[in-house]
């Protein structure tokens, strides 16, 4: 098998496999039980909750454990608006669901902003639109788009959104284990993460929380987590995501390096075959490990099956959408003609990738996809 899909999921790190294998009966409590066991627990959850923190060079934040960054991205919009009484959100139409589905449905005005045709932002557009803001405002806009890898400026617009008194949401999820991450100078007011990208269990992610601000909880109970998220702590997922992110230096070396030579590689091969092959957001800052391109021979779907047909696992952009495979809401954004639409193919490497295996992927879809086609798509 050849799994390039790391972007949707990456496989459980072997570290993190060993350290749940091995979590004592001692330590395995409730912990908000007051007994021994409850307390070991609960110790570990806070050395986790440091141990990520201090990862992410986030002395000025405190981390709220969640189920995962759909989650976290739901709390930090519904809740910081909820508590601050904001009046109007700007994001960007390239999000992930988690926060375009969730912008849509407030009941506040919403704005977006422009995604130029290569899938980046407008800094003066940004600002222009900022500086007219006269009410409250919070912008949510991801590091790093799970779908082309394109990178955002993140410091830049951090920076013009404080200028204008906003605040700023970051989904970083993409980013972990791939861009190197300073949070106490991105200065964002809000950022979330999830395990599952990093080599960690699924069903556990955080949010962190600028100091200086406040949110609502979106779950109510028990109190845990600072009465931001009730419920009892996922224990083994802490203590996994806190094993992956001790992981989180290297990946991101190893994204930068190998990684990088592997998927430039690919897309060297692949520009050779024709130059009918578009590879989305090539010329702009995007993750070493992403190669999303479009040859308008094949749909997606058939291309995704071909290639699982020989042991190829690769996604045909958006993976979170329930196995659904519909045109991707980010090439539409960057006004990507329709047959690249549809015959767009993401391929995210991962620390295990080898050169060997994206040589393999390139010769199967030459024969299989290129060479095959059937010229049918719109
Ligand atoms: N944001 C982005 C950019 C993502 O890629 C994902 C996962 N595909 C999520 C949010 C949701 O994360 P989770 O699966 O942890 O809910």
């Amino acid at each position: 098998m050849i799994y390039f899909d790391y972007n949707a999921t990456a496989p459980l790190h072997k570290n993190v496999i060993k350290k749940i294998q091995n979590i004592k009966f001692e330590e395995f409590g409730n912990p908000s039980s007051i007994h021994k066991i409850g307390r070991n627990s609960k110790k570990i959850v806070e050395e986790a909750r440091r141990n990520i923190l201090s990862t992410l060079k986030a002395k000025n934040y405190d981390l709220i454990f969640t189920s995962g960054a759909t989650e976290s991205n739901n709390l930090a919009i519904k809740g910081f608006i909820k508590k601050n009484n904001i009046k109007t959100i700007y994001s960007l139409e390239t999000e992930h669901a988690s926060v375009i589905d969730v912008v849509k449905n407030l009941g506040i005005e919403k704005k977006f902003f422009k995604t130029n045709s290569n899938g980046t932002v407008n800094l003066k557009e940004i600002e222009e639109l900022l500086s007219k803001q006269t009410s409250s405002f919070l912008v949510s806009i991801m590091f790093a788009n799970n779908e082309s890898g394109i990178i955002h400026p993140i410091t830049e617009i951090s920076k013009i959104v404080k200028k204008y008194n906003g605040i700023i949401h970051c989904d970083g999820v993409q980013s972990l284990g791939k861009i190197e991450i300073d949070l106490d100078s991105l200065d964002v007011d809000l950022f979330s993460i999830s395990s599952h990208k990093i080599g960690g269990p699924t069903g556990i992610g955080a949010l962190l929380i600028n100091l200086r601000n406040n949110i609502s909880p979106e779950i109510i109970g028990g109190g845990q987590e600072k009465n931001l998220r009730s419920g009892t702590e996922n224990y083994l997922g802490i203590v996994g995501f806190s094993e992956a992110i001790n992981e989180v230096k290297n990946l991101t070396r190893i994204c930068n390096s190998e990684i990088k030579n592997n998927r430039d590689l690919l897309e060297t091969n692949l520009k050779k075959l024709s130059n009918e092959i578009k590879i989305f957001g090539e010329d702009t800052d995007r993750l070493g490990n992403t190669c999303y391109f479009a040859y308008p021979s094949m749909t997606s779907e058939n291309q995704v099956i071909a290639l699982d047909q020989k042991g190829i696992c690769v996604s045909s952009g958006a993976a979170c959408s329930s196995g659904k495979v519909e045109p991707s809401h980010v090439l539409k954004a960057m006004k990507v003609d329709d047959k690249y639409i549809h015959s767009a193919i993401r391929v995210s490497l991962g620390w295990d990738s080898t050169k060997e295996q994206v040589e393999t992927f390139f010769n199967v879809w030459k024969l299989d996809c290129f060479k095959n086609g059937a010229l049918n798509v719109r």
